[in-house]
């Protein structure tokens, strides 16, 4: 057997032990005589099953009791609307502009109402994060939207904005789980699982429970895009992605026997720092992101030559490391190295670039 080290944005790696778990679990899972994927999601196996995810969860974020934990849907993208269709009351909301991902949001929430651009790192590619700490928010916006890791342009807040006291919303698909956080700054907090956490499928949307409407702010919103459907049936309204909850619950087994976000903050902070320094002492490599602002989990770089990028993914590929090609609007490469890419995966990355770059000088 030979695995690879996939760098891919998503969907990425996932722990070798949980892939071991789920394939010995397979065929029995727990004595039922099934697997996951065939039971009924109203068995009470498998209400065991989401009940314990829901409650791992909550132990490795310190989810406090008053906010809701939803396990939903249509990914990432479909927030860009939920949000704004249930909570955008005076439909007004700032968006920070930060790359692609909030811009989509951006565009998103303009179908429901006034959603103003505060601030925008465009005018440099996205290579940086904006300064937040005095905003022009508007005082009747419903909330403040962020991504907060730009999984295409490999920048991070690492400082939240001044939201002026208003609600924070925060896509966190790229660092969910990668480092702790503080739920509470948060009204929702949400991420599409398929990058950090499990496989594709899911969104887990985790929001303050005084923001659930009884009535979405926007009139006529679909039963299934009502924050409310959801939470009141525990995300068991209908049929969920029932294998996708089995191994994000997986993984957050995995994370607390690794032993909780904070040693995954290390060793995230390890594995980056690896690739960062070389990329700093590089003559033929260069990181694209202003240093203050560089992700934990995304790492984008460039020689600034297309043809030896090109060469340098093919030979990377044949090196078993996979993936590599950066997002076709930055070019060159990124390297995403979250909490499944093991330290080992990222030595062999920086060795092997080692050795590119004294062979093409
Ligand atoms: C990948 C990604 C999305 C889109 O996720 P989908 O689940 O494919 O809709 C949104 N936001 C961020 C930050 C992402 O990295």
């Amino acid at each position: 057997m030979a695995r690879v080290y996939n760098f891919s944005a998503g969907p990425a790696m996932l722990p070798e032990e949980v892939l071991k778990r789920a394939a010995a679990e397979m065929l029995d899972y727990h004595g039922s005589g099934q697997s996951v994927m065939e039971m009924s999601h109203r068995s009470a196996v498998f209400q065991g099953i989401i009940d314990q995810a829901e409650q791992d969860i909550r132990d490795l974020m310190g989810i406090p009791d008053n906010y809701e934990v939803l396990f939903l849907q249509g990914g990432a993208s479909q927030q860009f609307a939920m949000i704004p269709m249930n909570i955008m009351k005076h439909r007004k909301a700032a968006y920070i502009i930060t790359g692609n991902w909030a811009k989509k949001a951006w565009q998103e929430a303009q179908r429901y109402g006034d959603a103003v651009a505060v601030a925008s790192s465009a005018d440099q590619t996205f290579s940086y994060i904006p300064d937040c700490s005095d905003l022009p928010i508007p005082e009747d916006a419903d909330y403040v939207y962020i991504c907060q890791n730009n999984t295409i342009y490999g920048t991070t807040y690492h400082k939240l904005p001044n939201t002026k006291g208003h609600v924070l919303v925060s896509d966190v698909s790229s660092c969910f789980l990668s480092e702790p956080v503080r739920v509470e700054d948060y009204g929702i907090i949400y991420g599409g699982v398929q990058k950090n956490v499990g496989p594709a499928g899911m969104v887990i949307s985790i929001i303050r429970k005084d923001l659930i409407p009884e009535e979405p702010a926007v009139e006529n919103t679909p039963t299934m895009l009502r924050f409310k459907t959801h939470a009141d049936a525990h995300s068991l309204y209908n049929t969920p992605p029932c294998w996708t909850i089995y191994v994000c619950g997986l993984v957050f087994q995995w994370l607390k026997e690794m032993g909780g976000l904070s040693v995954m903050k290390e060793r995230n902070e390890k594995k980056a720092k690896l690739l960062y320094d070389f990329l700093d002492q590089s003559s033929l490599f260069h990181g694209t992101v202003r240093p203050q602002d560089r992700s934990l989990m995304n790492v984008p770089f460039v020689t600034g030559d297309k043809e030896m990028d090109a060469a340098f993914v093919a030979e990377a590929e044949r090196n078993g490391l996979v993936n590599i090609k950066g997002h076709r609007s930055v070019g060159g490469m990124r390297a995403s190295i979250y909490n499944a890419m093991p330290y080992e995966g990222v030595a062999k990355l920086v060795e092997f670039m080692d050795r590119f770059e004294k062979e093409h000088r």
